[in-house]
Order: structure tokens, then C-alpha cells, then sequence
């Protein structure tokens, strides 16, 4: 039982590694579902969870809908309001927070969050 549980994670947590579409929990169960046809969405909701807390994935929440990502690292993300897809954006250098004068305000910053919104470079191309 230990072990199938095991096996279950390390095959969610490689299907999630193996995109960076930052897929829903559907998606990611519907991948699972070809190497375990009996696996239940519910397990998959769970092992995410345990993923989350063991800090191996960062969960994504939109208010309607929870993305979950791999990629660990400090990053930003960008979400297309055409397609709906969520893309990497690299932190560096693109916004600096004035941390003082948010400390002026009454405010002590622990971290920076942030979700861009737009047109993607894809739906920007079908346009033109
Ligand atoms: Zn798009
Ligand atoms: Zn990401």
C-alpha cells in the first residue's frame, strides 16, 4: 500500500515535471490515468497536496481554479485572458519592490507575487 502510494506521487510529480503548462488537476489525471487506469481524481487532489507541503510544487490559484507548476524556483507568471494558458515569466530585474516605503506605510514584505495579465506572444500571432 506504502509503496503503490509512492509510485502514484512519483508519477504525478513526473507528469507535472515533464510540462510547463502549469495544468489543472483534470489534466494532470487524465496523463496519470494512461500508466493507472484505476487511479481516482481524488487521489490525485491528495497527492498534489502532499507534493505542496513537501514543497515540491507551487499551486496556483486564480479564485476560479487552482494550476499547479513544478518549477520551484522564484518566478512570474503571465496569464493569457485569450487562451487561458500561464507562462513562465523570469523575475529578474523585471520589478523591484520598495520594500522601505512599504515599511514607511506600516507593511514588512516577506515575499512579492505576481500574475500578469494580457494577450500571449501565440494569440498575439493568430491575430496579426
Ligand atoms: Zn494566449
Ligand atoms: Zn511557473
Amino acid at each position: 500500500m506504502q509503496r503503490r502510494n509512492t509510485n502514484q506521487r512519483r508519477l504525478i510529480y513526473e507528469v507535472l515535471k515533464s510540462t510547463d503548462i502549469h495544468p489543472t488537476a483534470d489534466w494532470i489525471y487524465e496523463q496519470v490515468r494512461k500508466e493507472i487506469p484505476n487511479i481516482s481524481l481524488g487521489t490525485v487532489y491528495r497527492n498534489l497536496k502532499v507534493l505542496k507541503e513537501e514543497g515540491k510544487i507551487i499551486e496556483l490559484n486564480d479564485g476560479k481554479q487552482s494550476r499547479f507548476d513544478a518549477r520551484t524556483d522564484k518566478h512570474f507568471h503571465f496569464k493569457c485572458a485569450q487562451c487561458g494558458g500561464i507562462f513562465d515569466i523570469d523575475s529578474d530585474g523585471l520589478i523591484s519592490v520598495n520594500k522601505d516605503k512599504l515599511l514607511d506605510l506600516g507593511f514588512s514584505v516577506d515575499d512579492l507575487d505576481v500574475i500578469f495579465t494580457g494577450i500571449c506572444f501565440k494569440c498575439r500571432g493568430r491575430e496579426n
